[in-house]
């Protein structure tokens, strides 16, 4: 199988290099394939926009760095007008945890490997903090209780589910009106429980410290594909808004919106409380992407499906 590798070059070169060689693994012919990368140099947390002609049979995108796999997302078709500008799309998250350098975002269809994009994870760095837990909170926390594994086993398979509905393409908003918060994306957290052990996590969201009875808002229109209650998220929203792209709202102290229907952003979700694993009232909001933690902040300063902008990459 020939492969072509591209990584960073400058103005016309890079024009270029928006070709790649797709093989046809049945007779050897070799076929012209583009693809737009956005963006190019993206940062632990935010999402990336890997987009393919429509006639490509890309299956999904994977992200490679030192050799192993970070994350995986399948590719959805997004349809428009003219034929030619409908195109392939997989949306990626780059972990929170992934260091800077040099990482490699493979290509596949069915058959395997067709192309390799090269790019480079940027420099980000995050806050840390220590959160004490009192006994019931560490409890909550700490302790085993199957009902606890079926509702992180039943979360899982929603948020690793990537389905072909787009029900939004521009940028997200902000659930609520205050800009006060309490815990950023990817805080690196030390829990320490009422016993004196500790234990380590990274925050996946972004947690508003808004007063009990704060309406909440849908940031994007979408599908309500949960709202329940939940152990330790309390109870729960879980808004679906492109393949594989899910909106989170958790510790509400009231839901007013039912699994199955549609809101558009600004939707009232329900209001804000503590219920669950929370030292007090706050809003936490998170974004996954294919089952990854994403920086809600990336999504409110970008679309991650700018047709445009995909279009005019394939295309050039
Ligand atoms: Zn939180």
């Amino acid at each position: 199988m020939k492969r072509v590798l591209f990584g960073r070059l400058p103005g016309i070169l890079y024009v270029l290099c928006f070709y790649f060689v797709l093989a046809n693994s049945v007779n050897a012919q070799t076929v012209p394939f583009r693809y737009a990368l956005i963006p190019e140099n993206p940062r632990p947390g935010e999402p990336v926009t890997v987009a393919v002609s429509a006639g490509s049979n890309a299956r999904s995108a994977v992200l490679m760095m030192g050799g192993q796999r970070l994350t995986r997302a399948a590719f959805f078709f997004v349809p428009a007008d003219g034929e030619a500008q409908s195109f392939m799309t997989a949306v990626l998250a780059v972990p929170a945890t992934t260091r800077p350098g040099r990482a490699q975002i493979n290509i596949e269809s069915a058959a395997g490997i067709i192309g390799e994009i090269v790019l480079h994870i940027a420099e980000r760095e995050f806050v840390s903090e220590t959160i004490d837990l009192n006994e019931t909170l560490s409890s909550i926390r700490a302790d085993p209780d199957p009902q606890k594994t079926a509702e992180s086993e039943y979360l899982w398979a929603i948020l690793t589910r990537t389905g072909v509905d787009i029900y939004s393409f521009g940028t997200f908003s902000p659930p609520v009106t205050s800009t006060r918060r309490t815990s950023f994306f990817g805080d690196r957290r030390v829990f320490r429980y009422a016993n004196g052990r500790t234990d380590t996590s990274i925050h996946a969201g972004v947690d508003y410290g808004v007063p009990k009875g704060t309406p909440v808002s849908a940031c994007a229109s979408g599908k309500v594909v949960l709202a329940r209650f939940r152990i330790v998220t309390g109870n729960s929203v879980i808004i679906e808004h492109l393949p594989g792209v899910y909106s989170l709202y958790y510790h509400l102290d009231k839901i007013d919106v039912a699994e199955g229907v549609m809101v558009s952003a600004g939707t009232i979700l329900g209001l804000s409380g503590a219920t669950g694993l929370a030292t007090g009232p706050h809003l936490h909001w998170e974004i996954r992407v294919s089952g990854e933690n994403a920086d809600p902040d990336a999504f409110i300063s970008r679309p991650v499906l700018d047709k445009d902008a995909i279009l005019g990459k394939i295309s050039n």
